[in-house]
């Protein structure tokens, strides 16, 4: 489907304006929460876009840059020695003005002023909702999924999961040494405020003993019962993981002591999880977005959000992909349940 309306627009454009007056300069920010990997979608696309004999700019502290003028050249070099690094270079903000109409006409004068034709949004939901009210006025925006939380609903996978993901089941794994050597009850809560796709993955990937996430319902009196049952058998220590929406930790832990006997402790892991060098997969997923972002620039293409789709590459219109809804998976969160003692 998003096949036939690229061909469409890019036919209309080129018959409009002609080879010689295609996208010549084109700027990027990264925007919202930051997630590892942004720094690789950066690169990718000013890359992308040199090689394509693009100017590219890069904007500081998302559209509070665009706001402000924060813009400035990039080239080849700019994106040296960055590809492992955590972090944004261009740093990330979230920005008030940008939500009104005067803001949104504001920073479309000040692209209009740069000669700016093109921009590459690295953020989430909220961050393509900024892109959408942009491309409204007129801008060619292409949002490329950057969240830790994997929430955004058009794509597989969001730059940041896999990192946030290892780092959680590394931190994890530091806990339960100690857990066992006190014989205790480990609450760890994960991120994910909005979904609890980090908090079932690491949670499997820990051998938690139960996983708590805002998406599926749960008992505290059911989880100690079973707590009882398994250290009967003899169980010594337990994890348990909670998402970030669900929130409670500290609570949890104390009906969990109060309601079993066994002592147990809550850690928040927090905004560490946000940083560290992004994995492998990041790094690539981040690489291939950025650079499929400036191709449909290159195109004429705009209001489109880039996802990973069944292992490929597509694009949605933004409005269309803030409206999907992502299922949680529910399988895998009883499949853990079961696996788990
Ligand atoms: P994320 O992109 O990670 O979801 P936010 O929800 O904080 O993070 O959004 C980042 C920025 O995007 C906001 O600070 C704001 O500038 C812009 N933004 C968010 N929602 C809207 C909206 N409805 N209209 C215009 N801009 C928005």
């Amino acid at each position: 489907m998003y096949k036939v309306v690229k061909c469409i627009c890019i036919k209309n454009l080129r018959e409009a304006k002609g080879e010689s007056e295609m996208i010549k300069k084109i700027a990027v920010l990264t925007s919202g929460g930051d997630a590892p990997g942004m720094n690789a979608a950066v690169r990718a696309v000013v890359r992308t876009a040199i090689s394509k004999g693009m100017e590219v700019y890069g904007v500081r502290r998302g559209y509070v840059g665009l706001l402000t003028g924060d813009i400035f050249q990039m080239d080849e070099r700019s994106v040296t020695d960055i590809i492992h690094r955590g972090g944004t270079i261009l740093y990330t903000a979230r920005c008030s003005e940008f939500r009104t109409d005067e803001g949104v006409s504001k920073a479309r004068a000040k692209c209009e002023e740069l000669g700016i034709e093109g921009l590459v949004v690295i953020g989430g939901d909220g961050s393509f909702r900024g892109a959408a009210d942009l491309s409204a006025k007129g801008m060619l925006c292409i949002g490329i999924p950057g969240t830790i939380d994997n929430d955004i609903a058009c794509t597989d996978y969001t730059i940041g999961f896999d990192t946030a993901m290892n780092t959680a089941m590394e931190l994890v794994d530091k806990l339960r040494d100690t857990s066992q050597s006190h014989d205790r009850i480990s609450v760890v809560e994960v991120m994910g405020r909005g979904a609890g796709h980090i908090a079932v993955n690491t949670g499997i990937a820990c051998g938690a003993t139960d996983i708590i996430t805002q998406e599926v319902p749960y008992d505290i009196n059911a989880i100690a019962n079973t707590m009882l049952e398994k250290k009967a058998k003899g169980k010594e220590n337990f994890v348990v993981i909670v998402a970030e929406g669900v929130g409670h930790s500290v609570e949890i832990a104390k009906e969990l002591e109060l309601r079993t006997g066994i002592e147990a402790r809550a850690t928040i892991l927090g905004h560490v999880q946000r940083g560290g060098n992004p994995t492998l997969r990041d790094r690539v997923e981040a690489t291939k977005m950025g650079n499929y972002a400036v191709e449909l620039l290159e195109q004429g293409i705009g209001n489109r959000v880039v996802a990973l789709k069944d292992n490929q590459l597509v694009d949605y219109d933004i409005q269309d992909a803030l409206a999907m809804k992502k299922p949680y998976d529910e399988k895998l969160h009883r499949m853990a349940e079961t696996i788990a003692f």
